[in-house]
């Protein structure tokens, strides 16, 4: 067993010249803004097959699912979604200081409180109304995975973490790992700022993928009870050490609920 790590550890020493390359992939990947992560139940749905618009409920104070803005104040937005410098930003950027509060938009699980060179400090939340919200470029971390939320609750501190020249919040919306425009959802310069308390998802609202299936470069996977890494890693038909490396992992044995990087 010894030996066996002991091989990991020469085998990570070997790769650290290719991570060093891997990192400023990842950091040009946040400029163009096509940084993507799934997770592995994501991976069946594609946009494109869409027939029939599906249903979100954002919100529904009766049965207190609530919402709440991202920032105090969210009028300050530096960027947009969609084309910019020649390829495509999947979320909008909020300008904020460094240090201000970053809350939860609805109630949900943190799916990853992570740091990547892109992203950051950053977080993504995944919702009982079945959106993913994404919350980038934190200077702090106050959530960890696994952790359920509260619409409102503080997630985080605002930064400028990763790829990015100034502090705000690069945020997003997902619905099974594709983005959707954060204001087909959310009027940030409005004072009520919810367009509806519920919400179509339509084929057209993916058209920024094209007829292609997007870049999906990133894979996750949500350990079971008694998972082990060879047992993912058989079951994604990757190695046990490049799942080891990309987590950066010592031990064979996982927490049940432990998010995994698989590519
Ligand atoms: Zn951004």
């Amino acid at each position: 067993m010894k030996e066996k790590w002991l091989l990991l550890g020469l085998y990570l020493a070997a790769l650290s010249g290719l991570r060093a390359q891997a990192a400023s992939d990842s950091a040009q990947a946040c400029a163009t803004g096509n940084l993507n992560y799934v997770f592995a139940e994501h991976q069946a749905f594609l946009p494109a097959t869409l027939s029939e618009p599906i249903y979100i409920e954002l919100y529904n104070v009766a049965k207190n699912k609530l919402w709440a803005p991202p920032l105090q104040d969210t009028r300050l937005k530096t960027s947009g979604f969609g084309m910019r410098w020649g390829t495509f930003h999947h979320g909008i950027d909020l300008g904020l200081r460094t240090g201000a509060p970053v809350f939860a938009v609805f109630d949900g699980l943190v799916k990853l409180a992570t740091y990547e060179s892109g992203y950051g400090n950053y977080i993504i939340l995944r919702h009982d109304n079945g959106l993913e919200t994404l919350y980038a470029h934190l200077s702090r971390h106050r959530v960890r995975a696994g952790q359920t939320v509260k619409a409102g609750q503080l997630i985080g501190l605002g930064g400028s973490t990763g790829f990015s020249t100034g502090p705000h919040l690069h945020f997003e919306v997902r619905y099974r790992g594709y983005t959707l425009h954060p204001a087909l959802i959310f009027d940030f310069k409005s004072s009520h700022q919810m367009r509806s308390d519920k919400f179509f998802i339509k084929p057209h609202h993916f058209r920024h993928y094209g007829n292609t299936t997007p870049a999906r470069g990133y894979l996750y996977h949500e350990a079971g009870p008694g998972e082990t890494i060879s047992y993912i890693a058989q079951k994604y038909q990757v190695s046990p050490q490049e799942i080891a490396r990309l987590n950066r992992l010592q031990q064979e044995q996982l927490q049940a609920g432990q998010i995994l990087r698989i590519r």
